[in-house]
């Protein structure tokens, strides 16, 4: 078996840039990637427009070259893998990791395809794997979805989207401009305040004109092949309603960070144990990067701010 000086899990954005850091400072490493590169951005809906502008998505001072200000989806693809595969990246891709242990100084790293050793690891698995589920009946039809993607797949259609945050809103303006029937099941009083502010006037607007329904203070109880069953303020109600966008958030997976023996805060944010100057967790050797460092609080932590991990732990590594 091969022995790294590290094995990164997880060729995110933030993944590639440990690895690419990694590499120009002569340190052997792995990435292991259960996906495409940069899985969690190639199912990220087709015409999302990221709230960062080009160069604060940029690692390593790399040239983010996007045709407007704020890059889209297809522009951020091409950018994370053309760094990837013009810097020659030991990734390996559709090789997801199932376990890791550490005995002695020595990590050792399981997926479904090998098993490495190495004496440092770096868990950069996100968060976008794991959909918050809603628990109620008819959850798990076809028509429902936590993901998503196209609008063109709704034009005709009566579509309910819940939740108010930016994927929301995204997916109920883009569906209603392709022609679906759109109602907004909203569990607050409002549209989100996090919704990108150029976005927000568009989506009250065409609430108030009407051409968008929306519920607000409302849970949606149950789903049935051709129904919605809402309750809101005033009551019980079924609307009629052929496809479902559940867009209520995403948590990491808690799996390899237990494994390892990570520790966590007490509270339901359950935000890992990491020095902020190292990115070193409790277990010495293992470090994390990028937005799983916020525990359940996702909102904590993105590309612009996180791109910064790979260098701390690097540093660390080579002292
Ligand atoms: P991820 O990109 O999630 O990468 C984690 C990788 O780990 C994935 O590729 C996953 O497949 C892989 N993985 C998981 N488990 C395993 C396993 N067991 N084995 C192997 N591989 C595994 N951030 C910004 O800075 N600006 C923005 O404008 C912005 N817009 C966003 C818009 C949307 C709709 C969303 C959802 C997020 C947005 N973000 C933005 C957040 C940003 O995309 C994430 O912060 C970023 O993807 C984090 O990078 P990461 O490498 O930490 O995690």
């Amino acid at each position: 078996m091969e022995f790294f000086d590290i094995v990164i899990v997880g060729g995110g954005p933030i993944g590639i840039a440990c690895g690419l850091e990694a590499k120009k400072k002569g340190l052997t490493y792995v990435i292991l990637e259960k996906g495409p590169i940069v899985n969690s951005l190639f199912y990220y809906p087709v015409n999302m427009q990221f709230f960062s502008s080009s160069e604060k998505l940029e690692i390593d001072e790399i040239p983010f070259i996007s045709k407007e200000a704020k890059p889209r989806r297809s522009e951020a693809l091409e950018y994370y893998r053309r760094i990837a595969t013009s810097n020659k990246l030991d990734i390996k891709l559709f090789e997801k990791v199932t376990s890791v242990s550490k005995s002695e100084n020595e990590f050792t790293v399981v997926s479904e395809k090998n098993s490495y050793t190495s004496k440092n690891i770096v868990i950069a698995t996100g968060f976008y794997d794991l959909p918050n589920t809603l628990n109620i009946p008819g959850e798990d039809l076809p028509k429902v979805s936590h993901y998503y993607n196209d609008p063109h797949f709704f034009a005709g259609q009566k579509l309910a989207v819940i939740g108010a945050s930016n994927s929301s809103v995204d997916a109920a303006l883009e569906s209603y401009r392709k022609g679906a029937a759109v109602t907004m099941v909203i569990r607050g009083e409002e549209v989100g305040q996090r919704v990108k502010y150029w976005v927000r006037p568009d989506i009250i607007n065409r609430i108030e004109e009407g051409s968008i329904k929306v519920h607000y203070n409302a849970t949606v109880k149950k789903i049935a092949e051709t129904t919605i069953t809402i309750e809101t303020e005033t009551g019980i109600e079924t609307l009629q309603n052929d496809f479902v966008l559940a867009l209520t958030g995403y948590k990491p997976n808690f799996k390899l960070l237990e494994e390892v023996g990570i520790q966590f805060s007490k509270d339901a944010k359950k935000i890992p144990w990491y020095n902020e100057e190292t990115m070193e967790t409790n277990v010495t050797g293992a470090y994390l990067a990028g937005v799983i460092c916020g525990g359940m609080d996702t909102h904590k932590w993105f590309i612009e701010n996180s791109r910064i991990h790979s260098k701390r732990i690097i540093s660390n590594i080579l002292k």
